[in-house]
């Protein structure tokens, strides 16, 4: 640990000043147990790898499990694969790599095909077909979903017990992963964790294996108000920037237009999420007056992209000075709200709302973070032997903006092409160098409130030079708070620091509004920008960034 404080604006190099006190080995160690990683963990499997698969808490406490649109791929015979690209491309504002997109859009339905077979049951019609929905910014029927809304809870399920049937894979709870270990050469040689167990994984250890797979999923909670779970800190990302690698496209950060709005005093956490596929149904977002705000301002209403309708949403609020504003989905009728929304609807019944006879209250929160660690079609990173997939990488299929179930498909796509690449090209287990005793410190948790107010105020749905200049003051001033105490609450909040750093200087740097990256004060897309940030730290600590613009 550092005996003095930090220079201001500095990032630390690793988390950990202690030697791991105990070492397990596999051939692969992915690190997360959502969609991505259980995905990822079964196809190293079938390439005859062993696998241990490392989760900060409890195996389904990732954002998959809280999906609930669903999952979008070609199966209607009527769809194509060059409609759902193009539906891509248009969401992503001009920075989609055309490449990983077509990856994604034809490989997609045959995975979708083998999640099934993992044990994943989909809602079907009479005739036992897939029941597809349509949601925001597609122009076909292509969302699969489980129990109504509860798509992510029975895909997680199935996947878990998948990965349960298979004794090559060895699951590890509670375990919250810090560094990437690396070898001669900077060939990726495991991680350091810190468990909280029984036995003798207990406290600081190390997993040693010959390739990594990072499917840490997002960083949400870099923000006041998200509809993530509490584990959703951003930990791959800031792992892999300390790690050497490479990040791209931070700055483009989703907010989902409607959570449920639960009033000011709710707790800090996660926001629950009224599904875009409510609007798909028909529910209409009204203002306290219950006019529709949407119709007119795009052809698609209430169905527009995301960014679009969680910009209107924050103007309306912010031009009537209120906090949220209403979905009405009463005309929907009862019948239909149980049927479709069952989760949606006892979500918010719990919180005294009842959509069958009043509005939903909702208000815009961050929800997906496009951006994330560069990878290539096959997963790879740019620290050889690092991986990456779901929601923590940054493949190119959403650009500046994700379309509507492309999440969730991503994570089985890309997973799927790690394990092809993992079976042909795997070099032995390289001997870790040990790291320096330098660079290594740990942000007090006590900034963690600072630091998420500074994000929703300054680097939120709306941003201008001016709240993001304030965000960096702050950021790089709470940056110096640090902690003697290596606890998971302060590794976490460093790991917020470092993400938001990183978010920051991008949207700072992006001086034009492009997908979800909306510049008050350069409200227009500007073709100079068609391009990527790459953010990095350099060896002293230092944050910067790249730019490469796109052919
Ligand atoms: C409310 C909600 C609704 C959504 N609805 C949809 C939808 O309908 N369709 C769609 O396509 N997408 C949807 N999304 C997005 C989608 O759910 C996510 O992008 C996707 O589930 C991410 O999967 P993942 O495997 O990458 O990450 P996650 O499922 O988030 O899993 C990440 C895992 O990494 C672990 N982890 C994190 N940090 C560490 C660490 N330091 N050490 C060890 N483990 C760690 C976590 O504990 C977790 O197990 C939704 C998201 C939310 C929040």
């Amino acid at each position: 640990m550092s005996a003095s404080p930090p220079a201001a604006g500095t990032l630390p190099r690793r988390l950990l000043a202690a030697e791991p006190g105990w070492t397990l080995q596999a051939d692969v160690c992915v690190v997360g147990s959502g969609i991505a990683g259980l995905c990822a963990a079964l196809h190293a499997r079938a390439a005859g790898l062993s696998v241990i698969v490392v989760t900060k808490v409890n195996i389904d406490d990732g954002s998959t499990r809280w999906a609930q649109g669903g999952i979008a791929a070609v199966l209607d015979p009527a769809d194509t694969p060059e409609a759902h690209l193009a539906d891509t491309m248009v969401a992503g504002v001009g920075l989609c790599d055309e490449d990983a997109v077509r990856v994604l859009v034809t490989e997609g339905p045959a995975r979708v095909r083998e999640l099934i077979a993992f044990g994943a049951e989909f809602d079907r019609n009479p005739d036992g077909t897939l029941m597809l929905t349509r949601e925001g910014g597609h122009h076909a029927n292509r969302i699969i979903h489980a129990g109504g809304d509860a798509t992510g809870a029975e895909v997680q399920r199935a996947l878990h017990a998948a990965i349960t049937r298979d004794p090559g894979i060895q699951l590890l709870e509670h375990a919250l992963v810090l560094d990437l270990l690396c070898g001669e050469g900077g060939r990726a040689a495991g991680i350091t964790l810190h468990v909280l167990g029984e036995g003798s994984e207990d406290g600081v250890g190390a997993v040693l294996a010959r390739a990594v797979v990072l499917a840490t999923g997002g960083m949400g909670q870099i923000y006041a108000s998200t509809t993530n779970p509490s584990v959703s800190t951003g930990d791959g990302v800031a792992l892999a920037l300390r790690a050497g690698a490479v990040v791209t496209d931070v700055e483009f950060v989703q907010f989902h237009p409607t959570a449920l709005y639960l009033g000011a005093d709710r707790e800090l956490g996660q926001q629950p999420l009224v599904s875009e596929a409510m609007r798909g149904e028909g529910a209409y977002l009204v203002d306290a007056s219950g006019e529709r705000f949407m119709v007119g301002q795009h052809e698609l209403a209430e169905l527009a992209p995301r960014d679009i309708v969680a910009k209107a949403i924050t103007r309306v609020m912010n031009a009537q000075h209120v906090d949220h504003v209403y979905l009405d989905a009463r005309h929907l009728g009862a019948e239909k709200l149980a049927e479709r929304f069952p989760s949606i609807l006892a979500r918010c019944r719990q919180a005294g709302i009842d959509p069958v006879t009043e509005p939903i209250p909702v208000a815009p929160a961050a929800h997906y973070a496009s951006g994330g660690v560069r990878t290539d079609l096959w997963g790879r990173t740019s620290v050889p032997g690092l991986y990456a997939c779901g929601e923590v990488a940054c493949t190119g299929v959403h650009g500046a903006n994700r379309l509507a179930s492309n999440s969730l498909l991503e994570g089985l796509v890309f997973a799927g092409r790690i394990g092809q690449d993992l079976a042909r090209d795997l070099p032995p287990q390289a001997d870790p160098v040990p790291p320096p005793a330098e660079a290594s410190w740990v942000v007090s948790s006590s900034t963690r409130e600072e630091l998420t107010g500074a994000m929703t105020r300054g680097a939120g749905v709306i941003r201008g030079a001016i709240s993001l200049a304030e965000t960096a003051e702050v950021l790089a001033k709470l940056g110096t708070i640090t902690s003697g105490d290596p606890r998971p609450v302060n590794w976490e909040v460093t790991n917020l620091h470092t993400v938001a750093t990183a978010l920051v200087a991008a949207a700072r740097r992006r001086t034009e509004t492009r997908g979800c990256h909306w510049r008050e004060d350069f409200p227009h897309l500007d073709a100079n920008w068609r391009g990527h940030l790459l953010a990095a730290i350099s060896p002293r600590g230092e944050f910067t960034d790249d730019y490469e613009a796109m052919a």
